[in-house]
């Protein structure tokens, strides 16, 4: 690999977190956003604290021409825009907050990227996660790169502005490639997320510490994946001959009772209707009823597929949440 350096926001993340271990093992200079104090971490503590040879800027998406600075400062040759509001629920309650972080932001970032590149001469590879919640409640199942972006969330309605940003910029000259990710866990997704309430849920419940778990829509389907594949996708895309968009997703769309039983299961428990009550509070009203990928155009262009299987992350999710519980009692 060329000498690839790379600035990455939401670096503290899930996905964040992961990609920056994979460009860190590819030898990549790499430069992270981190919010807040030193060592802030959206995950676990412990679990993903960035690699000791990473270069951490502290700073806040929010602050757009601090954003536009770093970039120019750094010259970086690979941006990867991941940080901002990742939860639909949080984007309800705080609407311009979603569209400042996940929207606004990425423009600081594109317009930087593309000065940067105008001064220099030299390319830069600009990846965008966006989000399968642009598509909204398509009637288009599977969704690919040419299904209407027509969001039905505050946080699908400012990934949709970044995601149309980026084929701006991309119109401009700027290789700049919008990763259309559908939903994708591991053990480092925060437990507001409804995959590791579920997992930490039936692990406490095979545990004893808990009787009930309080679920909200059971029917809502969607492609589920595991967050190091789609972290690799992202690389692929920056490092491939031109930028494009790309849906990343496996295919394959499971309901939310699915991933409660596989979770149950995978914590040795048969009976799971037992412990899961039905709380509207916990109810989205306008979720969309089934997202489900289409990942053909990575698959050709990209040489890109899905590594693990939706019963396989469940389980290394559950076989996560025991381990931690276990080695709480030791
Ligand atoms: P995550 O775990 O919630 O991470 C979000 C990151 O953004 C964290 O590092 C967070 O920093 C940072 N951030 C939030 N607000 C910020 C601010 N004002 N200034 C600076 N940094 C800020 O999300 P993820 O699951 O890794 O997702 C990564 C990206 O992929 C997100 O853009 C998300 O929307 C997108 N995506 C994810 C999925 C999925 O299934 N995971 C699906 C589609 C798209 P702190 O640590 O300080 O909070």
């Amino acid at each position: 690999m060329s000498a690839v350096r790379a600035f990455v926001t939401g670096a503290t993340g899930q996905d964040g977190s992961y990609l920056v271990e994979q460009l860190v093992s590819q030898g990549a200079e790499v430069h992270a956003l981190v919010r807040g104090a030193e060592g802030a971490s959206s995950t676990t503590p412990g679990e993903s604290s960035l690699p000791a040879d990473v270069h951490v800027h502290h700073g806040d998406l929010t602050d757009g021409p601090a954003m536009e600075g770093l970039v120019l400062e750094l010259e970086p040759t690979e941006v990867y825009s991941l940080g901002g509001l990742s939860s639909v629920a949080l984007s309800w309650q705080q609407p311009s907050l979603a569209a400042q972080v996940s929207g606004v932001a990425v423009g600081h970032l594109l317009k930087a990227s593309h000065e940067l590149q105008e001064r220099t001469g030299v390319p830069v590879r600009f990846v965008q996660a966006s989000s399968a919640e642009i598509f909204g409640r398509t009637a288009r199942v599977p969704q690919d790169e040419t299904t209407p972006v027509r969001p039905l969330t505050p946080y699908g309605a400012a990934k949709a502005y970044a995601h149309h940003l980026v084929g701006v910029y991309r119109a401009r000259g700027l290789h700049a490639s919008s990763c259309i990710l559908f939903n994708h866990e591991s053990p480092r997704r925060p437990q507001t997320f409804v995959t590791r309430k579920i997992t930490v849920g039936a692990a406490r419940i095979a545990r004893g510490l808990q009787d009930e778990l309080a679920m909200g829509n059971l029917d809502a389907r969607r492609d589920w994946g595991w967050a190091p594949d789609y972290v690799a996708a992202m690389t692929a895309a920056a490092r491939d001959a031109i930028g494009r968009d790309y849906v990343i997703a496996t295919g394959v769309s499971h309901s939310v009772r699915d991933f409660v039983a596989a979770a149950f299961q995978a914590a040795g428990i048969t009976d799971w209707e037992e412990h899961v009550t039905l709380d509207p509070r916990f109810a989205r009203p306008s979720d969309a009823p089934e997202l489900v990928g289409d990942a053909s155009r990575a698959r050709e262009l990209l040489g890109w597929s899905p590594t693990v299987t939706f019963d396989e992350v469940v389980t290394r999710m559950v076989e996560h949440d025991l381990a931690l519980l276990d080695a709480q009692r030791d």
